[in-house]
């Protein structure tokens, strides 16, 4: 259905601020894009280079708006993991089926490209320009230089807030009433560290693998930059007896180096450079409600729902949101109170499913991975899944190789999870795992 058009202000130039931008631009609507960070395409690069997994959610929703190959030429495809486990050679997990894979892709070419596609479609944007507060049912905003200069002040017909974890547009809305909201931070930290490319300019790991370096509370992965170099990403405790609150000087992290990732080390050219040089950054997981204020404020992306990175889906979930909200759109045409409304109740549970999905497999990584009744189960599960793959899509597929709610994904997450402790209560599990009777019991199982 068409639309009228509005001035639409959208508040964040980030991944999900300039995707929406482009999408409702399609739409015919005049879109100006405020962001407080100048112009990202005028920054020198700073030489860390952070980068993210696109899956199939997120290519779903850039597909829509025809730009999905374009964004394909700044990624890596990457079909597998590379487990490096202590005492072990260095082994493969493929993803999913032939052809699945997960993309590297640097964050910031991402966004600069992003960017570039908002402003070639005739999006208008605003760097250096905070946006302190919002009049809700005006649909206006105040921006200025600090909270207490002179602000200016802006009309809109409708006000996107994709400001991230900690927006500014939510924090107007959670000061009224009946306005839930939750942050839990978790216990764990995480810092960004580099491998360099090597001097020809290729890749010192393999180039199509997901790295990870499971060390049971603690854990190093890494995904390669087009440039040759990977990023890595040191998971691990704030405190505790392996953590960053113990590691204080460059004598203690060249140990805990030595000690945990010794052939890590000697590819990271500049470790101890990085490690103390880098931030120690915080993880959370926030949830709200409503995202959505009558037809003038809508929340999209982190400002509604952030999750851990575990499952490396927030940006997915943001794209998802703004794939959602234009079927919506497309559906209802001109009723934005009716469009807002809908997909709110359309993604909320989705959000809330991603969340815990995401929760999930940071604990399992971190205090299930030594428990030796588990891995057995995995063991199961996996023997089960590769024999029957049309009977049994793992949790991990399905929430990274598919476009189906991550609603669902949890629902037959959980059945599975039941089904699979009446299996682990079988007497000599231990012994019988790779039987005929466990394969068999499944399948009765399944067939309940
Ligand atoms: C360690 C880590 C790894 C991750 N890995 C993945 C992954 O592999 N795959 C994946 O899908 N997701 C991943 N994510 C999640 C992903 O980074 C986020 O979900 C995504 O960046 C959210 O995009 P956004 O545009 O909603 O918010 P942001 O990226 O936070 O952008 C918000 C924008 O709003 C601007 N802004 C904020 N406040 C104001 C204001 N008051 N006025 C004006 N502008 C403002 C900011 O400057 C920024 O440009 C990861 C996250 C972390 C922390």
């Amino acid at each position: 259905m068409p639309q009228k058009n509005k001035n639409i202000a959208i508040i964040g130039s980030g991944l999900v601020g300039s995707l929406l931008a482009i999408y409702l631009r399609k739409h015919g609507h005049d879109i100006t894009v405020f962001d407080r960070r100048p112009d990202i395409r005028n920054i020198k690069f700073s030489g860390r280079s952070i980068n993210l997994a696109m899956s199939n959610r997120g290519w779903t929703a850039l597909k829509e708006v025809g730009i999905e190959d374009e964004i394909k030429k700044i990624g890596i495809p990457l079909n597998k993991r590379a487990m490096h486990v202590v005492g072990q050679p260095e082994y493969y997990q493929n993803y999913g089926k032939e052809g699945e894979a997960i993309w590297s892709i640097s964050r910031g070419v991402l966004n600069k490209k992003m960017i570039d596609l908002a402003e070639e479609a005739g999006v208008n944007f605003r760097f250096n320009e905070k946006v302190w507060d919002v009049d809700l049912p005006e649909a206006k905003i105040f921006t200025g230089e600090t909270e207490k200069s002179e602000w200016k002040e802006y009309q809109y017909d409708i006000i996107f807030g994709c400001d991230g974890a900690f927006s500014r547009v939510r924090h107007k809305m959670q000061r009224r009433s009946r306005f839930d909201y939750s942050q839990d931070f978790i216990d764990v930290g995480y810092k960004e560290l580099t491998i360099p490319a090597n001097a020809d300019g290729s890749h010192k790991l393999d180039k199509y693998s997901f790295h990870i370096w499971p060390r049971g509370k603690f854990m190093l992965i890494a995904m390669p930059n087009l440039d040759g170099s990977f990023t890595c990403t040191l998971f691990m405790p704030f405190e505790g007896e392996v953590s960053f609150e113990n590691i204080n000087t460059k004598e203690q992290a060249q140990e805990f180096f030595v000690t945990y990732f010794p052939n890590v080390m000697q590819v990271m050219d500049s470790l101890m450079e990085d490690f103390f040089k880098n931030p120690t950054s915080a993880m959370v997981t926030m949830k709200c409600y409503p995202w959505t204020y009558w037809d003038k404020v809508a929340l999209v992306g982190d400002s509604a729902h952030a999750v851990v990175p575990f499952y490396g889906q927030g940006m997915n979930a943001g794209f998802e949101d703004i794939y959602c909200l234009n079927q919506i759109i497309e559906k209802l045409g001109d009723d934005w109170e009716a469009i807002f409304s809908t997909y709110q109740k359309e993604r909320k549970p989705n959000a809330d499913a991603i969340a815990e999905l995401s929760y999930r497999n940071f604990m399992e990584m971190s205090s299930k991975t030594a428990n030796p009744k588990f891995l057995l189960q995995k063991k199961i599960e996996k023997r089960f899944a590769q024999k029957y793959p049309e009977k049994w899509i793992p949790a991990y597929s399905r929430v990274t190789f598919s476009n189906r709610p991550y609603a669902e994904a949890l629902a037959i997450g959980d059945a599975q999870e039941e089904l699979m402790q009446e299996v682990m209560n079988l007497p000599n599990i231990e012994d019988l795992w790779d039987s005929k009777l466990v394969e068999e019991k499944i399948l009765s199982l399944l067939a309940e």
